[in-house]
């Protein structure tokens, strides 16, 4: 297939951009490069920035995609509180650039369990009420209905993937994880373990959970990376649109990621225990049981210390993340 990738020079973009290149697809990378790293892919590649109407009509003009995937957007939700236009008009108004020039082409959406707001349930599942609690799971949020009103008009179909949280790196360390500034759990403890980065501050102890930490469904992202190229494969075969969960459906707290980096990294993570942090559920895990009939994806990557060792590798490689 020929595949638009937007934002393919970020950590999951980059990541799903090879693993598509690596099953034999013809693969065109657009990113406008503000959150991306050039050195994150060498295939090819335009700098577009996908908030100027007439470059992106432009640029689509001249070619024909059989799919897009769309990662390009901003996801700190601090970040998103604080600016809440830049979030609406970043993550909204590209798509409808995008899907004004895309006339019944399939559309592979990054979303995210943001889009649930707080658990009533111990595993969410798509049905799970969407009450997102920040701009960031509001944008997202907005952006599925958009695709399903396109979807239900005929214009093309769509597959949102609500992302838990993408985790590890390639195996062979050439490409990870590399925010600035990072903010992220697994990169900010590796780090702390390998004194690239001063002490990890958990946010807060004092939780409703078994070890008083937060809880995750760390999902690696070379898993992530399969579930787009299930979800296109769907689409491009009639299948049907559709929202979908991409985690493991196993719950991991901090704690026992602290304990896993110690683990492979052969140091104890220095950390201080912090106050909580605003708008943090204690428990966000997945019910990935429709990926699974729906799409015949299911994570691969559930060991643990596997996960965190593929972390572990991209920072000793990598101290200052990537060199462009
Ligand atoms: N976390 C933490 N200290 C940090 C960063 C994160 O204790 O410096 C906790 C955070 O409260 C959450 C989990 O680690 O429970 C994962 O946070 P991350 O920011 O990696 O992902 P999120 O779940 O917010 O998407």
């Amino acid at each position: 297939m020929k595949i638009l990738v937007t934002g393919g020079c970020g950590y999951i973009g980059s990541v799903t951009a090879r693993f598509l290149r690596n099953n034999g697809h013809e693969v065109t990378v657009v990113d406008n490069l503000s959150e991306g790293h050039r050195g994150a892919w060498d295939g090819e590649f335009h700098e577009l920035e996908l908030l100027d109407r007439e470059a992106v009509h432009h640029f689509l003009d001249g070619h024909q995609f059989e799919g897009v995937i769309h990662f390009a957007a901003r996801a700190y939700v601090g970040e998103s509180v604080e600016q809440p236009l830049r979030y609406w008009r970043a993550n909204v108004v590209p798509v409808i650039f995008l899907c004004e020039q895309l006339e019944g082409v399939p559309f592979v959406f990054s979303s995210t369990c943001a889009t649930y707001g707080v658990p009533m349930t111990e595993t969410l599942s798509e049905d799970h009420p969407k009450n997102p609690v920040n701009p960031y799971g509001n944008t997202k949020l907005a952006v599925e209905r958009l695709l399903r009103d396109r979807d239900l008009a005929g214009h093309g179909s769509y597959a949102a993937l609500r992302y838990f949280n993408a985790s590890g790196a390639e195996p062979d360390a050439s490409h990870g994880e590399a925010h600035h500034p990072e903010t992220h759990l697994i990169p900010l403890a590796v780090q702390a373990a390998l004194g690239q980065h001063g002490p990890l501050t958990v946010f807060g102890t004092d939780w409703d959970t078994p070890d008083g930490t937060c809880i995750r469904d760390y999902v690696h992202v070379l898993d992530l990376a399969s579930a787009h190229l299930a979800a296109l494969k769907r689409l491009v075969g009639g299948g049907a649109s559709g929202a979908w969960n991409i985690g493991t459906g196993v719950g991991v707290s901090v704690r026992e990621i602290l304990d896993s980096v110690g683990r492979t990294t052969g140091s104890d993570v220095p950390f201080i225990e912090g106050e909580r942090r605003d708008g943090d559920p204690s428990m966000l895990v997945a019910n990935p049981a429709l990926a699974k009939a729906e799409l015949s994806w299911e994570a691969e990557w559930t060991q643990l210390d596997t996960l965190i060792e593929t972390a572990v590798q991209w920072h000793r490689a990598h101290p200052q993340g990537y060199s462009e």
